[in-house]
């Protein structure tokens, strides 16, 4: 099955040396996104896709937002001034089919759409999509990676000349 674009490149391949490091990266991914965005966060339990993805929806919500892990519900909408963000935790799901019934598809149409877990997208993974990999390194460090369509290098350039 496909899983992010090992064939390729990373855009961007930066060392995340404290969990400071990964909520600037958040922040700042989220300046970049537009509706119809959908960015997969791949990562072993506790690698930090929730910690990501809650600073990004802090950094466009504002930071007194909670924004809880949607680990039993699934998903969590939030109506952002530029977007709607939808959260979403597929671990628990049973079988790809049931995200028809999480209403993704109007998500990938018109919201951010951030996916913990994706490998359980199945056939419903988009392949306009970026992927985000975060890995264990010793301690707080993790290692991200950015594979990401070549539509999308431009409008990304910005995170290359982030100060971690
Ligand atoms: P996941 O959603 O991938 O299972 P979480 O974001 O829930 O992971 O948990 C990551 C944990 O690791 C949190 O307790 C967070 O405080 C901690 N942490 C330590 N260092 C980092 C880092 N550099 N980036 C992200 N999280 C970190
Ligand atoms: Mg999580």
């Amino acid at each position: 099955m496909t899983q992010y674009h090992t064939d390729e490149m990373p855009l961007l391949d930066v060392p995340l040396n404290r969990e400071a490091d990964t909520v600037t990266f958040a922040r700042a991914l989220g300046t970049l996104l537009r509706p119809g965005d959908v960015v997969c966060l791949w990562g072993d339990l506790g690698a930090g896709k929730s910690t990501l993805a809650r600073a990004l929806i802090q950094g466009q919500m504002g930071d007194d937002t909670d924004a809880p892990s949607p680990t039993f519900t699934l998903v969590q909408t939030y109506e952002a001034p530029d977007f709607d963000i939808w959260h979403f935790d597929l671990y628990r799901l049973e079988d790809p089919s049931e995200v028809l019934e999480l209403g993704i598809e109007d998500a990938f149409a018109e919201a951010v759409s951030l996916i913990e877990w994706p490998d359980r997208l199945g056939p419903y993974m988009p392949l306009e999509r970026l992927d985000v990999v975060i890995s264990h390194g010793a301690g707080d460090t993790r290692e991200l990676a950015l594979y990401a369509p070549a539509s999308f290098e431009a409008r990304l350039q910005p995170l290359a000349g982030l100060l971690l």
